[in-house]
């Protein structure tokens, strides 16, 4: 985990991003607008399990965010005094830029998780944010593949950047190789297996840690790094993107760069030594 994981320097990005520069500036990400601080309403929030929710806001109505696919906000929050931050990856769809959703996940005790989580839409309820944020930027794959590996709600930026990708990209061959514990953790399963259905080349990979005992679960078993290299024996044709918790990152990284992905074509987010 990096030393102060959600501390952000106002109008600055952080971590989270590539770890180098952009080294292909002509296939190089559409440009990151200006971070800034805005004022966000509440508008929904739906329960997708008792521990994972969508929260959508709503920006005022002479505001507007553009984002690029990958992107996050910092929520600012006061606690005993301070001011406390804490980032959550954009879930929506970057077509959108009068409102944006992020997908929660409650931390036991955790003091943002579960403030946002218990939040009733309101126009009172608001909060200040300041976005987009963030160098995990989806980026025009040219003639390589796409792998992203994501754990839990690691899933978020990769929604936006799926479609981002479909919709410049299809010929190119995309998965998404994502673990969770339980078969309940797989929110939006439905959606991304509707989409594989609909987009030949995307190739969805859940995982699970902790299977049914029933036999329910037919689909891949274990972690996502046995997948990634049980599958991809030669990843040097390959932009790999990682998000989730920081061990996994860390490991997934090392694997890539064993697989033969080049290090400039490896893009990681990382949450934090639990998060994702
Ligand atoms: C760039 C970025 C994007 C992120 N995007 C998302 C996102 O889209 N969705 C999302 O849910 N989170 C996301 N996170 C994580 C998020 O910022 C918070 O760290 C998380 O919600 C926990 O904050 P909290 O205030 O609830 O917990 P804290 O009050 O900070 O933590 C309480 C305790 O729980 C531990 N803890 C922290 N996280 C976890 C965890 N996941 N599981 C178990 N214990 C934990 C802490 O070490 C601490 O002991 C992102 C983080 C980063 C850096």
């Amino acid at each position: 985990m990096s030393p102060t994981p959600n501390a952000v320097p106002e109008g600055g990005p952080r971590t989270g991003g590539p770890e180098s520069a952009d080294p292909r500036p002509s296939e190089g990400p559409a440009t990151a607008r200006q971070p800034r601080r805005r004022a966000v309403t509440a508008t929904a929030n739906v329960p997708l399990t008792p521990t994972i929710h969508v929260l959508t806001f709503s920006l005022p109505p002479n505001d507007s965010m553009e984002f690029v696919p990958g992107q996050y906000v910092t929520f600012f929050f006061r606690r005993d005094g301070k001011s406390v931050t804490r980032s959550y990856s954009i879930y929506s769809s970057a077509n959108l830029h009068d409102r944006f959703s992020l997908l929660i996940k409650r931390v036991p005790q955790g003091f943002a998780s579960n403030r946002l989580c218990d939040l009733t839409p309101s126009p009172a309820a608001t909060e200040t944010i300041l976005g987009p944020l963030g160098k995990f930027l989806y980026r025009p794959p040219g003639d390589r593949h796409v792998v992203m590996v994501a754990t839990g709600v690691g899933l978020a930026p990769f929604i936006p950047m799926l479609e981002r990708l479909q919709a410049e990209s299809p010929a190119t061959p995309t998965w998404l190789v994502w673990g969770n514990r339980f078969m309940e953790d797989l929110v939006g399963r439905s959606d991304l297996e509707r989409k594989e259905r609909s987009w030949p080349n995307f190739h969805f990979v859940p995982v699970l840690s902790r299977p049914p005992p029933d036999g329910s679960w037919s689909g891949a078993v274990g972690h996502v790094q046995a997948q990634v290299r049980a599958r991809f024996p030669d990843l040097s044709h390959a932009d790999v993107y990682l998000c989730g918790a920081t061990p996994m990152v860390n490991e997934m990284q090392d694997l890539s760069l064993e697989l033969g992905c080049p290090r400039d074509q490896i893009y990681v987010d990382r949450w934090g030594e639990h998060s994702g």
